[in-house]
C-alpha cells in the first residue's frame, strides 16, 4: 500500500552518519552531550528542509554517580557496583549486617510481607530484584540499603532506576522517593557475596555508599511538524536522552524518526494527517520526565487533534530478528499484523498490551492508538528488558557495533507502512469492538486472583452494556466517518482510562503500577492472609476504583445514546447503518 515507498540509498546514509555522530555522545539528560543531540537532531531536519524547533522543559534529574560495596571484615574483599537513579544519596556510605532474602521475586501475602519487614528492619539486604515497588517496601520497613544481584551472567553492569513518581513529582510525590541507598551488582559477584553471607556464622557487616547528583534542568525537546489536510496527527516519538552512547537504545530509535520525517516531508502535499514527531529528554534519569511535561503542557491540542501515538525505543538492535508488538488493544490487528508481514514476509510473533514504561504518558489525553514495536533475538541469554533482548542494554558497551543497519531499515519500513495508512486514510484502524472483548477477558482473568468480596461484575455488566454500542458506532463511522468517527475515538480513549490508569487525566499512576486495570490490581491477594489494616485499605480501593471504572463507562455509553437519538432526530428516522 505505500502510496511512496521509502528509498534506502536516499534515507539510510543519513541514518547512519546520525548513529556515528551519536555514537560519540554520551547524552544523559543535562549533560552538554545531550542537549549537543537535541541541537544535532534539529540541524539535520532542517538542513533538509523541515522546520523543526526546539521546546524548552524544566525536568527534576537524578544522576547515578558511584556505587559502592565494601565488607567490613574482609577488606580485600571487592566488587564492581552501580547505584540507580533516584536511589537515595549516601556519600558517606551506611553500615550494617547483610540480609539476604532469598524469596525476593515471589509473590507474599500481606502477613508475610509483615513478617519480612521485621526482618529487614536495619540490615542491607541483597536481593535477585530491584524493582521499585520492592525498593518501598524496603524503604517503608527502615532497611539501610539494597544490593540487587542481577540475574543473568553478563559481567557488565547495567544502569536503572528505581524512581517511583512518573515524570516530575508534586509536592506530595516528595515523600515517596526512596529513603535507602540502592545499588546493583553482576552474577558472579552476587554468588561471591552470598557464598562469604553463608559461610560467616555472625553478621556479615557491608558498608553501602552511593553519590548521586539531583538536580533540575532546563532540557531541549526537539519537534517537528509536518502539516497534513485536516489538524488531525499522528504523533510519533523517541527519547533522544540514553545511558552512556546508548546507540541502540535509543539513536536508532531517533535516526528512525528523523528517516520518517524526511520520508513523509516529500509527499505532504497529499497528507490527510499531519505527522508531529517528538524527541524525548529525561527518559532515562527523570523517568519518563519530557513526554510527561508534554502531555501536561499540550493537553487540549493532544485530546483535540491526536488520533494515534506511536512510540519508538530501540529498533535496529544486531540479531534481534523476531518482531513483536506491543499496542493497546484498541488497534485494529489486520493493521498492526500487516505492516510487518508486508516487509518480513511473516506476521510478528506476537502483539501484546503496552507494558509500564516506555514514555507511554498518554493514557489521559484521549488518544485512541497507541502502539510500539519491539523486538527480539532467538534465543535470548540476558535479562534484560531492552535493546532487542541484547545483554548490552543500558551499560557502557551499547556502541555502533549492536546496531544491525538491515535491521533498522526493516524497522523503517514497517513504520511507513503504518504512518502511511494513519495519515492517508479517513478511517482509523480501530477495532473498539474487539477491545472491549480484550478488556472482558483481561477483567475475568484478574476476577481468578481477586477475592468474591471484590466483585467485578459492574464493570464488566457495564463494559458488555457498550457492546451493541460500540458495533453500531463502528457500522457507522465506517460509513460516514467525518460524523462519527470522533465518537467513536472517545470510546476508545474512555476505555484507556479504565483499562490502563487509575488515576484522573492531570495525574499518573506511580511508575509501578501496571497491567490491566491497574487500580484494582492492588487487591490481588487472600484475604485470610491478611492484615485488618490492610483489609480496610483494600476495601476502600476497591469501592473508588470499582466506581470510578463504573462511572467512565456508563458516561461514555450516556454520550453515545445521546449522540445517537439526535442523529435519529435530525434524520427524521434510525441511523440505517445502526440497525442491523
Ligand atoms: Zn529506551
Amino acid at each position: 500500500m505505500p502510496s511512496l515507498a521509502p528509498v534506502y540509498q536516499q534515507l539510510m546514509p543519513i541514518v547512519d552518519d546520525l548513529l556515528q555522530q551519536f555514537a560519540h555522545l554520551h547524552r544523559l539528560s543535562g549533560s552538554e552531550d545531550a542537549e549537543r543531540a537535541a541541537a544535532l537532531l534539529v540541524s539535520v531536519l532542517q538542513k533538509y528542509g523541515l522546520n523543526a524547533r526546539l521546546e524548552q522543559c524544566p525536568l527534576l534529574l537524578s544522576d547515578p554517580l558511584e556505587g559502592g560495596l565494601a565488607l567490613a571484615d574482609f577488606p580485600d574483599w571487592h566488587c564492581a557496583a552501580k547505584t540507580r537513579s533516584f536511589s537515595a544519596h549516601c556519600p558517606q556510605g551506611r553500615r550494617a549486617a547483610l540480609f539476604y532474602d532469598p524469596l525476593s521475586t515471589s509473590a507474599r501475602s500481606d502477613r508475610q510481607w509483615q513478617q519480612w519487614a521485621l526482618q529487614v528492619k536495619g540490615k542491607i539486604v541483597i536481593a535477585d530484584q530491584g524493582f521499585e515497588d520492592y525498593v518501598q517496601r524496603l524503604s517503608a520497613a527502615q532497611a539501610v540499603g539494597l544490593v540487587h544481584i542481577w540475574g543473568s551472567a553478563e559481567s557488565a553492569l547495567h544502569e536503572e532506576t528505581v524512581g517511583p513518581i512518573w515524570g516530575t513529582p508534586t509536592p506530595d510525590d516528595r515523600l515517596r522517593y526512596p529513603t535507602l541507598p540502592v545499588v546493583s551488582i553482576n552474577q558472579h559477584d552476587g554468588q561471591r557475596l552470598l557464598e562469604l553471607y553463608r559461610q560467616t556464622s555472625g553478621p556479615l557487616l557491608a558498608d553501602l555508599r552511593t553519590v548521586l547528583q539531583q538536580h533540575v534542568r532546563i532540557c531541549s525537546l526537539p519537534i517537528v511538524d509536518i502539516a497534513g489536510d485536516s489538524d488531525e496527527f499522528v504523533l510519533l516519538s523517541s527519547h533522544y536522552d540514553s545511558w552512556h552512547q546508548g546507540v541502540t537504545d535509543n539513536a536508532t530509535g531517533n535516526a528512525l524518526c528523523v528517516a520518517m520525517a524526511l520520508h513523509f516531508q516529500q509527499q505532504s502535499a497529499t497528507l490527510r494527517r499531519g505527522l508531529r514527531i517528538a524527541w524525548w529528554p529525561g527518559h532515562s534519569n527523570a523517568r519518563y520526565g519530557g513526554s510527561t511535561w508534554y502531555a501536561d503542557n499540550y493537553r487540549q491540542v493532544l485530546g483535540e487533534h491526536c488520533i494515534a501515538h506511536i512510540n519508538v525505543d530501540s529498533p535496529g538492535c544486531r540479531d534481534a530478528v523476531q518482531v513483536v508488538i506491543n499496542a493497546s488493544g484498541a488497534e485494529l490487528t489486520d493493521f498492526l499484523q500487516q505492516a510487518v508481514q508486508a516487509v518480513t514476509g511473516q506476521p510478528p510473533l506476537r502483539i501484546t498490551p503496552l507494558g509500564k514504561g516506555g514514555d507511554q504518558s498518554f493514557w489521559g489525553s484521549g488518544i485512541p492508538l497507541h502502539f510500539a514495536l519491539r523486538e527480539i533475538p532467538l534465543e535470548k541469554t540476558s535479562d534484560s528488558p531492552g535493546s532487542g533482548g541484547g545483554w548490552w542494554w543500558h551499560t557502557r558497551d551499547d556502541s555502533y557495533d549492536k546496531v544491525d543497519l538491515a535491521i533498522l531499515w526493516r524497522d523503517c519500513q514497517i513504520h511507513v507502512h503504518w504512518l502511511d495508512h494513519l495519515l492517508h486514510q479517513p478511517l482509523l484502524p480501530l477495532n473498539v469492538a474487539d477491545y472491549l472483548q480484550k478488556m472482558l477477558l483481561a477483567l475475568n482473568t484478574l476476577q481468578q486472583r481477586l477475592d468474591p468480596c471484590f466483585d467485578l461484575q459492574p464493570i464488566a455488566a457495564r463494559l458488555l452494556a457498550l457492546r451493541q454500542p460500540a458495533q453500531a458506532l463502528t457500522q457507522l463511522t465506517a460509513a460516514q466517518p467525518e460524523r462519527w468517527q470522533a465518537l467513536l475515538i472517545r470510546l476508545a480513549a474512555e476505555l484507556h482510562r479504565v483499562g490502563y490508569s487509575s488515576t484522573d487525566d492531570f495525574h499518573y499512576d506511580l511508575s509501578y503500577h501496571g497491567g490491566a486495570y491497574p487500580g484494582l490490581q492492588q487487591l490481588a491477594a487472600d484475604l485470610r492472609q491478611t492484615s485488618e489494616e490492610t483489609t480496610l485499605m483494600m476495601i476502600t480501593q476497591y469501592r473508588r476504583q470499582r466506581d470510578r471504572a463504573c462511572s467512565l463507562l456508563q458516561n461514555i455509553l450516556a454520550d453515545i445514546q445521546r449522540e445517537m437519538a439526535a442523529a435519529e432526530l435530525d434524520s427524521g428516522c434510525k441511523p440505517s447503518s445502526a440497525t442491523t
